[in-house]
């Protein structure tokens, strides 16, 4: 049995009752609590079955990344969920009685929308930011070896390009579809395009991706371009360590035949040294090598990736 309605408890006036307050006031404010409780937000929730946005509070103002569905019927459920961190949560009113089938059914199917309206509007954002990358691309013009961030890194200005002072990083599918770029500025601040797909894609110092032949997936550009130009191989960027799986396995799909191999950076210093951890994750999902700079590991020099180790020891960067 669903307990009676108890008295709004001090502290909670402020709460706006909606007009079923007296039947469902209790369910309501348990609902409202969890949520509080898995997001640090505060809704007022509507029990009407519908899909629900609200901001998640670590975000901008007008994020929308969490939602709720709340059924107020004989037997109050709902779920709720953040988008950003991935929590998905179910609760009932009556945690004593039995969920049945149908309610189950109800709350899955709420969780399934919510799960395709994110889906959709991810999918939404990525086709805006791929329209804004090769914009931005097509404007561009080749980058000038001159520009602040290649001089510092001592790598050259090929198949990039500039927007004004601004270094044009781009990032490409396997099907060579352009879907997002990097931004990097004088001062070394790198964005990418808002809402822009970065899984899978990266960027690539070469030509064409070969269809044989060896090819080395780094993690930053500096470093592929300095692998590159040091062995005179084809090498890219997957951008950041946990896209290096997702490319890897993407360019095994696509090309069969080429020699993977997984160039790390040594993150000696951050805890569980994700730059080695994930290209191993990498190299051992497509089958392929896996290799890592010598870093100096002297007292004043951060040095982690191949491009660091190359520049160790020269002018301060
Ligand atoms: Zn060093």
């Amino acid at each position: 049995m669903m307990k009676e309605a108890s008295a709004p408890a001090q502290g909670a006036s402020k709460y706006n009752a909606p007009d079923n307050f007296t039947t469902a006031g209790d369910p309501i404010r348990t609902f409202a609590a969890a949520i509080a409780q898995d997001t640090g937000a505060t809704v007022d929730p509507i029990g009407d079955g519908q899909l629900h946005r609200f901001d998640c509070p670590e975000g901008k103002r007008g994020n929308r990344a969490c939602w709720y569905v709340l059924h107020l019927d004989r037997w109050p459920a709902g779920a709720y969920g953040n988008w950003r961190t991935g929590i998905t949560d179910t609760w009932r009113a009556d945690h004593n009685r039995e969920h049945d089938r149908e309610q189950g059914a109800r709350i899955a199917a709420a969780i399934d929308a919510a799960r395709r309206q994110r889906e959709r509007e991810q999918a939404q954002a990525q086709d805006n930011a791929a329209r804004r990358a090769q914009r931005l691309w097509s404007d561009a013009k080749p980058a000038t070896a001159g520009h602040p961030y290649l001089a510092r890194k001592r790598i050259p200005a090929l198949c990039l390009r500039q927007h004004g002072d601004c270094l044009l990083i781009p990032l490409r599918t396997v099907a060579d579809e352009l879907v997002n770029v990097q931004r990097i500025h004088p001062d070394g601040t790198k964005r990418f395009l808002k809402g822009g797909r970065i899984v899978g894609a990266f960027a690539l110092f070469g030509c064409e991706l070969p269809e044989e032949g060896e090819l080395y997936i780094a993690e930053g550009w500096a470093t592929a371009a300095t692998i590159a130009t040091t062995l005179r191989l084809p090498v890219v960027a997957a951008m950041n360590a946990g896209n290096l799986a997702p490319v890897a396995q993407a360019i095994r799909a696509a090309r069969p035949g080429l020699a993977l191999t997984l160039a790390a950076d040594d993150d000696h210093g951050t805890p569980g040294n994700p730059g080695m951890t994930k290209a191993a994750e990498a190299a051992r999902l497509v089958q392929g090598a896996m290799t890592w700079p010598t870093t100096c590991r002297q007292e004043g020099c951060g040095c982690t990736d191949f491009n660091d180790v190359a520049n160790c020891g020269r002018a301060p960067r």
